[in-house]
């Protein structure tokens, strides 16, 4: 593959309806989904600072962990194929008679793709698991699951550094975490940052942002996260999410998924129905690509 052309700094779109207008709110959508194809959205944005880092060790090979519709385990392989680095990807569950859509895409570009039951997987940031893995595959460079270190905050950072405009609140859908923080550590005004969960039981969550940042030296505390629109948990959706999906591409163009852009923008308007937001505020959703994942729901 030739290195891939990006389009950064990511366009932002901005979204009409009666409703905004009711509420004399702006919103607008940054559009990270349009960055690359493959390597879209916040997947990109928190490789990019551990691609460097992997070179710079001269390491050849790159190791990470996910599951059968993983945007990160996606994003990491055709990464991987394009700035010529090995990739391994230990996948989460038994090695199935057919592999997901995500997972062909994953091999055709090189990774070789070792499977591990659930049990093991939930061992895998330990000693034991990790040196077991060194002695497998040899050296290699280590992507956390979710692609989500350090490094990866500060490619998130650069969002922020992209806006030239003010916002009063910008909206992040979380999984681990990562982005938010990166958004978070970045922000200059006094804007607010709203982030969503996207997991059931998510109060690990701002813990676990907050640790990011104190480990980043950031002490910007305007931020909180919503954990009211997970839709029954990670992955799991319901029919009225896929209704407002549906009808959010028909009034707007643009295209959502369910694991966490649908479940965002179900919230921010959920929100706004509430009348959660100030009048005339301008509000900023990050939009973080992943619509690969799309291939995982049969939609009809
Ligand atoms: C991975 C991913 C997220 C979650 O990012 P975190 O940094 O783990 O919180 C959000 N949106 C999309 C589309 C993703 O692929």
């Amino acid at each position: 593959m030739a290195i891939p052309t990006l389009q950064l700094p990511s366009p932002i779109t901005q979204i009409f309806s009666p409703l905004l207008d009711a509420r004399q709110l702006q919103l607008f959508i940054k559009r990270d989904d349009l960055i690359h194809p493959v390597i879209s959205g916040n997947k990109w944005r928190k490789l990019k600072y551990n691609l460097q880092q992997a070179k710079k060790e001269q390491q050849s090979c790159l190791l990470t962990f996910g599951g059968a519709w993983s945007n990160h385990i996606h994003a990491t392989a055709a990464a991987g194929n394009y700035f010529g680095f090995k990739t391994i990807g230990i996948i989460r569950g038994e090695s199935p008679p057919t592999l997901s859509a995500t997972l062909q895409d994953a091999q055709d570009w090189g990774m070789q793709l070792h499977f591990v039951n659930r049990e093991q997987y939930r061992h895998k940031t330990e000693a034991d698991f990790m040196a077991g893995l060194r002695q497998q595959f040899g050296n290699f460079y280590l992507l956390p699951e979710g692609g989500s270190n350090t490094l990866a905050m500060q490619g998130c950072a650069e969002i922020i550094d992209e806006l030239t405009e003010p916002y009063d609140v910008l909206c992040v859908d979380c999984g681990t975490g990562t982005t938010l923080a990166g958004v978070i550590c970045g922000n200059k005004d006094q804007t607010q940052v709203l982030g969503f969960s996207v997991l059931k039981g998510g109060d690990f969550l701002s813990p676990q942002v907050q640790s990011m940042l104190d480990k980043a030296h950031c002490h910007y505390h305007n931020w909180q996260i919503n954990k009211d629109y997970h839709f029954g948990g990670y992955a799991k959706t319901t029919p009225a999410l896929f209704e407002f999906m549906e009808t959010f591409k028909l009034d707007h163009g643009v295209q959502l998924e369910p694991v966490y852009s649908g479940k965002m923008f179900y919230g921010i308007f959920d929100l706004i129905k509430k009348g959660y937001f100030k009048q005339g505020s301008r509000i900023l959703a990050l939009h973080g690509g992943g619509l690969q994942g799309l291939r995982g729901y049969n939609l009809d």
